[in-house]
C-alpha cells in the first residue's frame, strides 16, 4: 500500500493528471514558483529561530532576517517563476521579510508554550490493521502544560481563508492525529496557523467525532485513487502555478511559445492556425450580424415596393414578416408552470420530444445504471467530430 500525504491527496483532489506525473511516473519538476520558494525560506528561518530555542539561543530579529536573507541568496535558482508579472522577486523577498519580523515582534521571547516538534516527521494510521496511513511534516508542535498541545503551521500566501475553511481543513487535523498517538496525555490539541504576510493568527479545533470522520474521508479518497484508471488533466486557475506546464497537453503549447520572442510567437504552426480559427469565427459571427441586417432591409425594400417576392442574379428570395409565439426558456419556473398545464391537457405527449443532447450526455458520462444503458446500446452510433472551443488567452507581456 503507498503511503499517503496531506499534499498527495490534495494533488490528485487538485489535478489527476499532476499526481499522475509526480507520484505515479516519478517525474520531478524543476521549477518552481516564487511563492513556494518565499515559503520554503520562511520554513527554514522559522526552523532556524526554534531550533536554536531550544539550545537556549534567541536570535535577534536582526540576525533572523539576516538568515532569511541569506537562505534566499543560497536556494535561489533561475527556475524560480513569478505567475504574477506585476511582481518582482524582491517584492516577494521583502514580503517574506517583512511577516518573518512581524511574527518576531508578536512573539519574541518566544515562551509561549514549550516546543516538542519543529519540522517534525509523522506518521498517522488511518485503520487498526496499518493498511492505511498518512505521513507528513509539521511544523512545530507546542506543548502547554496540563495536556494542553498546539499544532502551528506557517503559511506565506497571499490571502486569509474564511474560519469555514479553517474548521475543514485536512492536513493541520491529520497532524492532530499523530499528536494524540504520540502523546498520550495530550487532552486537548488546538490548530494554529500563522499568515505572516498579514501578521495573523488563526486557529481552529477538531471535536473526536470530526477525528474519526476524517479517517473514513481519507480513506474513501484512498480508494478511490486507487481505483482509478484514467489521470483526467483538470485545467484551471491553479495550472498557472503547476510545475508540468511543459509536458501536459492542456499547458504545454501555452507554455512553450509564451516565452517567444513577438516575431517567433506569430511564426509558430500553432499560433497561425489559432489565429487563423478565432479569425473566421471571427467572421462567422460577422457575417451573422450582417445576415440580419440584410434581412431588415429586404424587408424594407419589400415594403415599399409591395412585393412579397424578390429577384436576385441567381436566386429569388421570399420575404414576409412572420409573428411566432415564444415560450419561456428550459429550466425556469415559468417553463415548469407551462409543462404541468400541456399535461393536466393531456397534451404533454404531443409536443414533447427527446431531448438527444442530454442523452448524449448520460451516455458519455455512463449516467445511468448500466443494464439502462445497455437497453440504449442498439440505438448508439459513435460518431467522430473534432471540437474546438475557444476562450481569451492572458495578454502577453509587451516586450522591453
Ligand atoms: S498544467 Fe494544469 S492541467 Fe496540466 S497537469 Fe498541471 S494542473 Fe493539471
Amino acid at each position: 500500500m503507498a503511503v499517503y500525504s496531506h499534499s498527495r491527496l490534495e494533488t490528485f483532489q487538485n489535478c489527476p493528471l499532476s499526481y499522475k506525473y509526480q507520484y505515479i511516473e516519478g517525474i520531478k519538476s524543476e521549477r518552481d514558483s516564487i511563492e513556494a520558494f518565499m515559503g520554503s525560506c520562511v520554513h527554514e528561518t522559522l526552523e532556524k529561530l526554534y531550533r536554536d530555542l531550544s539550545l537556549s539561543k534567541l536570535n535577534t530579529e536582526e540576525e533572523l532576517a539576516d538568515f532569511y536573507n541569506q537562505a534566499w541568496r543560497r536556494n535561489w535558482h533561475d527556475k524560480v517563476f513569478i505567475v504574477r508579472k506585476d511582481y518582482t522577486a524582491e517584492n516577494y523577498r521583502e514580503t517574506g521579510e517583512r511577516g518573518i519580523r512581524d511574527y518576531y515582534r508578536r512573539y519574541a521571547p518566544f515562551d509561549q508554550g514549550r516546543t516538542v516538534w519543529i519540522e517534525q516527521r509523522i506518521k498517522v494510521d488511518l485503520d487498526q490493521d496499518g493498511r492505511y496511513s498518512i505521513i507528513g511534516f509539521v511544523d512545530r508542535l507546542a506543548d502547554l502544560g496540563d495536556g494542553v498541545y498546539e499544532v502551528h503551521d506557517y503559511k506565506s500566501s497571499s490571502s486569509l481563508p474564511s474560519q469555514e475553511k479553517l474548521d475543514d481543513d485536512r492536513q493541520l487535523a491529520l497532524y492532530q492525529l499523530a499528536v494524540h498517538d504520540y502523546f498520550s496525555d495530550a487532552r486537548e490539541v488546538e490548530l494554529v496557523w500563522h499568515y505572516l504576510v498579514f501578521d495573523k493568527e488563526l486557529r481552529s479545533k477538531r471535536t473526536p467525532e470530526q477525528l474519526a470522520a476524517l479517517k473514513d474521508e481519507v480513506i474513501r479518497l484512498i480508494h478511490e485513487i486507487e481505483s482509478t484508471q484514467e489521470f483526467e488533466a483538470s485545467e484551471g486557475p491553479l495550472c498557472e502555478w503547476c510545475g508540468y506546464q511543459d509536458i501536459c497537453p492542456k499547458r504545454k503549447h501555452l507554455f512553450v511559445v509564451e516565452s517567444l520572442p513577438p516575431k517567433e510567437f506569430k511564426e509558430d504552426e500553432g499560433v497561425a492556425l489559432a489565429d487563423r480559427y478565432a479569425a473566421l469565427r471571427e467572421e462567422e459571427k460577422r457575417i451573422k450580424e450582417e445576415i440580419e441586417e440584410a434581412k431588415r432591409e429586404l424587408w424594407e425594400y419589400a415594403q415599399q415596393m409591395g412585393v412579397e417576392n424578390v429577384r436576385g442574379s441567381d436566386a429569388v428570395l421570399s420575404v414576409k414578416k412572420v409573428v411566432k409565439p415564444g415560450f419561456p426558456p428550459s429550466g425556469s419556473k415559468e417553463r415548469a408552470a407551462l409543462e404541468e398545464v400541456c399535461r393536466e391537457l393531456g397534451r404533454f405527449e404531443e409536443v414533447s420530444v427527446l431531448y438527444t443532447p442530454k442523452l448524449t450526455k448520460v451516455v458519455a458520462d455512463r449516467a445511468w445504471e448500466e443494464s439502462e444503458l445497455a437497453r440504449l446500446e442498439p440505438f448508439v452510433s459513435w460518431n467522430e467530430s473534432i471540437e474546438v472551443r475557444m476562450r481569451k488567452a492572458r495578454k502577453l507581456e509587451e516586450p522591453d
